[in-house]
């Protein structure tokens, strides 16, 4: 594995390090193409602000500080600098232009919402047997597919649904049919490998690996031990050969502007 799109920084309140360990951790294990991908900043129109993103009053600092690194080690890695949104119904058309203003140069999809996070979405890593939850986060990321703009899908199965199996199997098929039909690659998310939380989930992957959607790998580090992570690799490879997986390796990404 010689890339990695998902990477976050302290700015976001609940990761650790400095951007330059992670990127050192990266180029030792011989990532060659890392992406940053911290929570997007974002100020709701009611003055709300969310406690898991970079602080809007750091958002430039996010990117000065990116792009002196980039070009420090330009000649061992190729950096982009980017973010990981959700898509909420309400908020994406404001969101996506914040974005851009703020320089982003690729986003990934990371819908940790049903609905419109604020004021009254709901957390899908909360477990719930709520079918209509569930089938409310489909629609909203089969939507975040259609804007063309999300170079792939983190973390797809953060959804803990603990309600009627035919339901979830259902929904889940749907959103791996829609990442083969439109070509979105959907990630196995090493954080949640690696923390032992609910996610990846093999039910899920078992579908992806029956639709054939195309699959790509992400380290979501929070630390500058995840920028690198070989066992979580591993486990990964093994789901690959176990569900009979696309795995496409790097994922193309949709760049958004570039520097
Ligand atoms: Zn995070
Ligand atoms: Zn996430």
């Amino acid at each position: 594995m010689t890339y990695n799109y998902h990477s976050h920084t302290a700015r976001c309140g609940h990761a650790s390090g400095t951007e330059e360990e992670y990127i050192l951790r990266a180029i030792e294990g011989g990532i060659t193409h890392m992406g940053f991908s911290d929570h997007m900043p974002y100020i709701f129109p009611d003055g709300h602000e969310s406690y898991y993103r970079v602080p809007t009053a750091q958002a430039q600092n996010y990117f000065d500080t990116l792009n002196t690194l980039r070009d420090k080690y330009r000649e061992k890695i190729e950096l982009v600098l980017g973010f990981e949104m959700e898509y909420y119904p309400s908020y994406f058309d404001d969101m996506y232009t914040k974005a851009l203003s703020y320089g982003c140069e690729y986003l990934i999809l990371g819908q940790h919402f049903s609905g419109d996070e604020w004021p009254d979405g709901y957390y899908v890593a909360v477990p719930t047997d709520n079918a209509d939850l569930l089938k409310e986060y489909v629609t909203n990321v089969l939507a975040a597919m259609d804007t063309g703009v999300f170079s792939y899908v983190a973390h797809p199965d953060l959804f803990n649904f603990t309600g009627d199996e035919a339901v979830y199997e259902q929904e889940m098929r749907k959103l791996c049919v829609a990442a083969r039909e439109k070509n979105i690659p959907l990630e196995i998310n090493f954080l949640g490998m690696r923390a032992g939380r609910h996610y990846p989930q093999e039910r899920f992957w078992k579908l992806a690996g029956e639709e054939q959607s195309p699959v790509t790998f992400g380290f979501d580090s929070h630390d500058a031990a995840g920028a690198y992570d070989s066992v979580s690799l591993k486990k990964a490879q093994d789901w690959v050969e176990k569900y009979n997986l696309n795995y496409i390796g790097k994922p193309d990404l949709i760049l958004l502007q570039s520097k």
